[in-house]
């Protein structure tokens, strides 16, 4: 796998050093740490002579649009279980082309989807499916993530900020820490004290801090602040950021910067997990 090399001395500012570790490069459609999440999976999944892959996701979903194109790629069947009434748009255009099953089923139907019942169901339906959670978000998926590191030298950092769903990627990166090294978990949507409770049966908090200031009114949401942000950020440093996640991650570290919160001399990495593909969909109102 091809890690482009990341951003150096992307901004040093009140002696901040932020680089960006580009995963949205990674490959050109199973894009950022979607590619890292379904690795071990698909593995798993052809090794076990399952005939296809089965997960979940909303309309936009970039795990889904990864999937679709991974499974193409290693030959094996994929069906997307999505969250709502059935529409068009390019993600799932692309899932289609790839060959990706697509079937929609209701938002209450939806918020079934890590019941066992719900499973047991889903499994009689595709025998021969293997079930993969929402977001790639299982431990198999979190093997893959404690490799995100592992391709460049990321001791010399000592913030490692991170876009969270699902936790999955935040927990791979937590559990490879070095002692002197810190995580941020920025999280884009509402209502995070369930994800914070969570999230602290599973790592020890001493070396994480989740940041729920940005998350610009919910899950997927955004204003003119944030649109303007993608805008400016794809002008000064030709990178693009997507507006679901890296955005609001990249608007709280630039925030946080300008309001002193980190010490002198701290040297961040952030982790562009990719994304951009969903920026299709809203392009008018971005470039
Ligand atoms: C899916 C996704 C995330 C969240 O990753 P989790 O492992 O589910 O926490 C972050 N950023 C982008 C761009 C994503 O597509």
């Amino acid at each position: 796998m091809i890690i482009s090399p990341i951003q150096e001395a992307f901004i040093v500012a009140k002696n901040i050093q932020l680089d960006l570790l580009r995963l949205d490069m990674v490959h050109p459609q199973i894009s950022g740490n979607k590619w890292f999440k379904l690795k071990y999976n698909i593995e798993f999944a052809i090794s076990n002579q399952f005939e296809s892959v089965l997960s979940f996701g909303g309309a936009y979903s970039n795990h889904l649009h990864a999937l679709a194109f991974a499974g193409k790629k290693f030959g094996i069947n994929s069906i997307g279980i999505i969250r709502g009434e059935e529409v068009s748009n390019p993600t799932l255009e692309d899932c289609k082309k790839w060959g990706m099953q697509l079937k929609f089923i209701s938002r209450s139907e939806y918020k079934q989807k890590s019941e066992s019942d719900f499973i047991r169901d889903l499994q009689k339906k595709f025998p021969s499916s293997f079930i993969i959670p929402e977001g790639g978000g299982n431990a198999l998926g979190v093997k893959g993530c404690q490799e995100i590191l592992d391709e460049i030298d990321s001791s010399i950092y000592d913030s490692i900020a991170v876009s969270v769903g699902t936790n999955t990627t935040l927990e791979g990166i937590v559990s490879k820490l070095l002692p002197h090294q810190h995580a941020m978990g920025f999280i884009p949507m509402k209502g995070v004290e369930q994800m914070k409770n969570d999230l602290s049966k599973k790592i020890t908090p001493k070396n994480l801090t989740l940041i729920s200031d940005y998350h610009f009114g919910g899950f997927g949401k955004y204003n003119q602040e944030v649109l303007d942000f993608i805008v400016e950020f794809k002008e000064n440093y030709q990178i693009e950021l997507d507006l679901v996640y890296t955005s609001k991650m990249m608007f709280g570290i630039f925030d946080l910067i300008k309001s002193d919160y980190y010490k002198k001399g701290t040297r961040i990495l952030a982790i562009h997990t990719g994304g951009v593909q969903g920026n299709r969909s809203l392009k008018e109102h971005l470039f």
